[in-house]
C-alpha cells in the first residue's frame, strides 16, 4: 500500500470532483469510508517492537450504475475526493481499446529485440532460455507471462474477471492471443511454451555467449504431495549455463521448464518465494474426461495448497529465486526447512505472534490485552491484518464508536467501543465481534476486539474437528462466527499442522516445589523433572507483573543435547498466558535470581524445526525417538504492576502492609484461632501474619490460581518449618492448608472460621461473581468476622496525579489503564461498595462497618483501600460436618509432622 503524493487528487482542479458528482447524482451518490491500518512490518529482524502505522482511509463511492474505490489516504477528505475523481474519469472515459487486442500487442512487444535487453523480471527468462543448446529462437514457458508481467495479468483479468484463480485458463488465453501473432511468435499447446519464429539477431546471441560461466547452487525444499512424507531439502544447480526453471523441472520429473507452473508469492508479497509444480499431464482441462479430472484431484498437495492459497497438484518445490526489476542478474536465496516451517506458522495467529517475538517454543498468543505498555511482540491488530493478508481475506473492517458525556458520565470519561468484521473473499461474513466492551482509549478498544477475533480463529484452527454447531453457538457473548464461510485452504489446516492441535489442550499443572513435602503424581505427565536453584529472594512475581527471563531450550536424549532456541532477555506479563503454560507455571514460582530446569514432552515437530537448531542433528535426534525438551530459565527482573508500585511508593507503610496490620488487629481483638484467607494468591497475607504474635492456630488459604498456590506453599513452608525449630514470637500455628478452588463454591473445610479475610480479591471477579461470593461466604461459610477490602475508585485521581515514574517515552500510549490493575474487572466508589456490602449483610443477618487504609477517615476522597467488616450476629447451629470437598489440596502442613 502506497500513499504516494502522486495519488493525491489534483489540487488545482477548479471544480472539485466531489462537487461534479454531487451536481450530477445528488444524494444518489453514497460515500462509504473504510478505516484501514497500514502495518509497518518488522523490517528489522530482532527488533521486537513492531511499529504501528498511521490510520488510513479508503473510500468507496456508490453511484446508481457503478461504484469505485479510492486509493488509500491519511485523510478521509482526500479519500472521498479521490473516489469522486475516479468516478468522474470513468464517466468521461473514451471507449477503451479491446483488451484482447492489447494483449496481442503486449505479447508482440515481449518477443521484440527491444524487450530482450531491458531489465524486467521476464526478460531474464528470455536471455536464460537462449543459453539452452541449439535454441536460438528461445522458448519461454507461458506460465511465466502472467506471473512476471503485470500488464499481461491485468489484461487477462479484464478479458475474463474470474480467471485469476485459474492459472491453466490464463495460459490458454495467452496461447490463443499468441496464435494471432503467427508470423513472429510460435505457440505450442503441447509444449506450453512460446518462442520466436525467427532467431534473435546475431548481436543479441553474441551477448549471451559473452556472459561468463559461474557456478551457483541454491537450496530449495521439496514438498511431497503425500502428507505422510516429510519435506526434503535439495540443492539446485543454477549456474549461468543452466536455466533455473529447467533445473526445477528436472527435480519435478518434468520434461522442461514449460511444464512447470508457479504459485503466487508466498509469505511477504515482495518476496520471490514461490512453489513450483508440474503442469497436469493432460493440460487442456476442457478436454479432460471426468475420470482424468478425478485422478488429478487425488494429487492435490495439501501443504503446498495451504501455503500458497491456490490449488497445487503433485509434488512441489519451494524456492526463492527469480529475476527482479533492479538487476539483470538472477536473484536467489536458500530456502531451509526452517523457512518452510516459519511460512506455515505465519498462517496461524499464535504462529504470527511467536515469530514476532522470535520465541517459537516459549511464546504463546496472550489471551488478554492489558495495556499497550505491557504488551510485547506484534500488536493484536497487526497480527489480525497479517493473518487476513496471509489468507487473502479482505482487510478487517474496524468500526469504533465513542460514547461520551452520557447522563451519568462526565465528558472526560468518554469511552470507546470497537466492532470488527472479517469477510471472506466473496464478501461473506466470517466473524463479527461486537462484545460491547468499552475502553478509555480507542486503541485499546481496537486491540482488544482484534485479540478476541484472533483467539477465535486460533481456537477454531486448533480444534477443526469440533462440530460446527459448537462453534456457532458456543462462542460466548458478542462474537458471531460463521466457519462455513472460511476458505477451503484454511480448512487444510488440520492436514498440514498434523500435530498442532494438542498443544494448548495439554496444559498441565505443576505442583511439586522443592522444599515442600508435597509428593505429586500429576507432575509426571508432561514435566519429567523440575528444579529451582539459587537463593530464594524476597522479590517474586505475581499475576500482572512484567517479568524478564533468559531461557534456552534444548532437545535432549540421554547425554545428547541440541540447542534449539535461546533468548537472553525475554519479557512477558505474568498471568496473561503469553508463554507456554509450563514455563509460566514455573516462572510464577521463582524468585529474582533463581534458575529453573524442567523437561516437557516434545511439542509438534514443526515448531522445533521452525525454532532452529542444526536441522540434520535435530532430525536425527528426533527420529531416534525418546527425546524430550528441556527448558532452562533464570528470572532476571520483575516489574510489578502499577497498582503494587503505587501502593509501595505512595504509602508508608505500604498499603498491603497496612491491610495486614488491619487484619492482625481484628485477629487480636477477637482472639481468633482459625483464619481463612479467601483469594490468598501467593500467600502474602498469610506469610506476613506469621511475623506477628497472634492467637492463630489454624490457617487456610484458598485461591483459584494453580500458579500462585505453589509459591504460597513454598514461602509458608520455609517459614513454618523454621518457626517450629526456633519459635519466632511464639507462633502457635498447628496446621496450615492451601486449597485450590473458587471461593464462590462451598467447601466444608472452610466452614465456620473465626475470621475470614478477602483482601483485594473481589475486583478481580466479575461483579455478579463478587455478589455470588458474598452470598456464599455469609450463608454457607459463615465466618464470625469477614474482612473484605477493595480499591476505592474515587481515590484514583490522587494516585494518577502522583504516579511516580510512568514511562515518558510514549506518553500518550501509556496513560495508566482504566483501573489500577489490568486484571481488575471493576473498581467501586464508596457508595457502590456500601450498597453491595449492606445488602449482603442485611440478607444474611450480619452487621457491617466501613473503614479502610491509606487516607484519613472522613476526608475526601476516602481511603485508598476501602474495607467492610462483617460480623455474624447469630450463633452457628449446624456443624460443619457435611462433606462438600470440591477444593483440591495443594499443600497440607501440620506441626506434628515437622
Ligand atoms: N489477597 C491477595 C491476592 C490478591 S490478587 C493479596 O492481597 O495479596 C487477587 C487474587 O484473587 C488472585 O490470586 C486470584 O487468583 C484470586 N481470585 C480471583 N477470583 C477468584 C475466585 N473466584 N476464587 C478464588 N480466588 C480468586
Ligand atoms: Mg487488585
Amino acid at each position: 500500500m502506497v500513499t504516494g503524493d502522486s495519488s493525491l487528487p489534483p489540487k488545482k482542479a477548479i471544480v472539485n470532483p466531489k462537487a461534479i458528482i454531487h451536481q450530477r447524482f445528488g444524494d444518489k451518490a453514497h460515500y462509504n469510508i473504510e478505516e484501514i491500518q497500514e502495518s509497518v512490518s518488522n523490517g528489522c529482524p530482532g527488533l521486537a517492537i513492531s511499529q504501528k502505522g498511521p490510520c488510513l482511509y479508503r473510500c468507496c463511492l456508490q453511484l446508481p450504475e457503478f461504484s469505485v474505490v479510492s486509493e488509500i489516504f491519511k485523510r478521509k477528505k482526500d479519500a472521498m475526493q479521490s473516489a469522486a475523481q475516479k468516478a468522474v474519469e470513468k464517466l468521461s472515459d473514451p471507449p477503451v481499446e479491446d483488451p484482447s487486442d492489447q494483449l496481442v500487442a503486449r505479447l508482440s512487444y515481449l518477443f521484440s529485440n527491444e524487450f530482450y535487453s531491458t531489465c524486467h523480471p521476464l526478460s531474464g527468462h528470455f536471455r536464460a532460455a537462449l543459453h539452452r543448446e541449439g535454441c536460438i529462437n528461445g522458448f519461454v514457458p507461458v506460465s511465466l507471462m502472467t506471473i512476471y508481467d503485470s500488464k499481461v495479468a491485468n489484461l487477462c483479468k479484464s478479458i475474463k474477471p474470474d480467471i485469476e484463480s485459474k492459472p491453466l485458463e490464463v495460459m490458454l488465453m495467452i496461447m490463443d492471443a499468441a496464435t494471432r501473432l503467427s508470423d513472429t511468435v510460435f505457440a505450442s499447446k503441447e509444449l506450453l511454451s512460446l518462442r520466436r519464429t525467427s532467431p534473435y539477431p546475431p548481436e543479441v546471441l553474441q551477448s549471451v555467449e559473452v556472459s561468463c560461466k559461474q557456478e551457483t547452487y541454491v537450496k530449495v525444499i521439496r514438498v511431497p504431495c503425500l502428507t505422510e512424507k516429510i519435506i526434503e531439502p535439495l540443492t539446485l544447480d543454477v549456474s549461468s549455463n543452466n536455466y533455473y526453471m529447467d533445473a526445477i523441472a528436472r527435480e519435478l520429473g518434468a520434461a522442461d521448464a514449460s511444464k512447470v507452473l508457479l504459485s503466487r508469492c508466498i509469505g511477504k508479497a515482495s518476496s520471490e518465494t514461490r512453489l513450483y509444480f508440474h503442469a497436469p499431464k493432460s493440460f487442456q482441462l476442457d478436454v479432460m474426461s471426468e475420470r482424468e479430472v478425478k485422478d488429478h484431484q487425488a494429487y492435490l498437495n495439501a501443504r503446498a495448497s495451504y501455503l500458497s492459497g491456490q490449488d497445487i497438484y503433485g509434488d512441489a518445490i519451494l524456492a526463492t529465486i527469480g529475476y527482479m526489476w533492479k538487476s539483470c542478474d538472477l536473484f536467489h536465496e536458500d530456502v531451509s526447512s526452517r523457512t518452510y516451517y516459519r511460512l506455515l506458522m505465519n498462517k496461524v495467529p499464535t504462529g504470527i505472534y511467536k515469530l514476532s517475538r522470535e520465541a517459537v517454543l516459549a511464546a504463546e498468543l496472550p489471551e488478554k490485552f492489558g495495556a499497550r505498555s505491557s504488551w510485547r511482540g506484534m500488536l493484536p491488530r497487526d497480527i489480525l491484518c497479517t493473518f487476513c493478508r496471509q489468507h487473502r481475506l479482505p482487510e478487517p473492517a474496524f468500526s469504533s464508536t465513542t460514547d461520551g458525556g452520557t447522563k451519568d458520565r462526565r465528558p472526560s470519561e468518554e469511552t470507546f467501543k470497537c466492532e470488527v468484521k472479517i469477510f471472506s473473499k466473496h464478501q461473506d461474513l466470517i466473524i463479527h465481534c461486537h462484545t460491547g466492551e468499552s475502553f478509555k482509549k480507542q486503541s485499546d478498544a481496537i486491540q482488544n476486539a482484534s485479540l478476541k477475533v484472533l483467539s477465535c480463529f486460533n481456537n477454531y484452527l486448533m480444534k477443526l474437528n469440533m462440530s460446527q454447531e459448537k462453534w456457532t453457538n458456543g462462542n460466548g457473548l458478542g462474537l458471531d462466527f460463521y466457519p462455513e464461510h472460511i476458505s477451503k485452504e484454511l480448512q487444510f489446516f488440520s492436514l498440514v499442522h498434523k500435530s498442532w492441535p494438542g498443544i494448548k489442550a495439554n496444559t498441565k499443572r505443576l505442583l511439586a516445589v522443592n522444599g515442600t513435602n508435597q509428593s505429586n503424581s500429576e507432575l509426571a505427565d508432561t514435566i519429567c523433572s523440575y528444579n529451582i536453584d539459587g537463593q530464594d529472594s524476597e522479590n517474586f512475581p505475581s499475576n500482572g507483573c512484567l517479568v524478564c527471563i533468559c531461557y534456552s531450550v534444548c532437545l535432549v536424549k540421554e547425554g545428547d543435547r541440541e540447542l534449539i532456541e535461546k533468548n537472553d532477555e525475554f519479557e512477558f506479563e505474568l498471568g496473561s498466558e503469553a508463554v507456554t503454560p509450563d514455563l509460566e507455571a514455573v516462572v510464577a514460582q521463582m524468585g529474582v535470581g533463581q534458575s529453573a530446569n524442567f523437561r516437557v514432552e516434545l511439542p509438534p515437530q514443526e515448531l522445533i524445526f521452525a525454532a532452529n537448531g542444526d536441522p540434520t542433528r535435530t532430525l536425527s535426534l528426533l527420529s531416534s525417538g525418546g527425546c524430550s525438551l528441556e527448558f532452562s530459565t533464570t528470572l532476571l527482573l520483575v516489574t510489578e504492576p502499577l497498582e503494587d508500585r503505587m501502593e509501595k511508593a505512595l504509602f508508608s507503610p505500604s498499603l498491603s502492609k497496612q491491610r495486614v496490620q488491619y487484619a492482625v488487629q481484628h485477629i487480636r481483638e477477637s482472639c481468633a484461632t482459625f483464619l481463612v484467607d479467601f483469594g490468598c494468591g501467593s500467600g502474602s497475607l498469610l506469610d506476613s501474619l506469621l511475623d506477628y504474635p497472634t492467637s492463630l492456630e489454624r490457617i487456610v488459604g484458598v485461591d483459584i490460581s494453580y500458579k500462585a498456590l505453589p509459591r504460597a506453599a513454598k514461602t509458608l513452608h520455609s517459614k513454618l518449618s523454621q518457626n517450629s525449630t526456633s519459635p519466632v514470637q511464639g507462633s502457635g500455628i498447628k496446621s496450615a492448608l492451601l486449597l485450590e478452588g473458587s471461593i464462590t463454591t462451598f467447601d466444608s473445610r472452610v466452614y465456620g472460621c473465626d475470621i475470614g479475610t478477602c483482601l483485594e480479591v473481589i475486583e478481580h471477579m466479575e461483579e455478579d461473581e463478587a455478589t455470588l461470593f458474598g452470598h456464599v461466604v455469609l450463608s454457607s461459610f459463615c465466618p464470625k468476622i469477614l474482612i473484605v477490602s477493595t480499591p476505592n475508585y474515587e481515590y484514583n485521581v490522587i494516585l494518577q496525579k502522583s504516579t511516580p515514574e510512568e514511562d515518558t517515552e510514549d506518553k500518550n500510549q501509556t496513560k495508566p489503564c482504566k483501573f489500577r490493575n489490568f486484571d481488575h474487572k471493576f473498581e467501586w466508589t464508596r457508595e457502590q461498595f456500601r450498597m453491595w456490602a449492606s445488602e449482603l449483610a442485611e440478607k444474611h443477618n450480619y452487621s457491617v462497618k466501613f473503614s479502610g487504609v491509606g487516607g484519613v477517615e472522613g476526608v475526601e476522597p476516602g481511603f485508598a483501600s476501602q474495607i467492610a467488616v462483617f460480623r455474624r450476629v447469630w450463633d452457628l447451629t449446624k456443624d460443619g460436618n457435611s462433606s462438600d470437598l470440591p477444593y483440591k489440596v495443594v499443600w497440607d502442613w501440620s506441626s506434628d509432622n515437622v
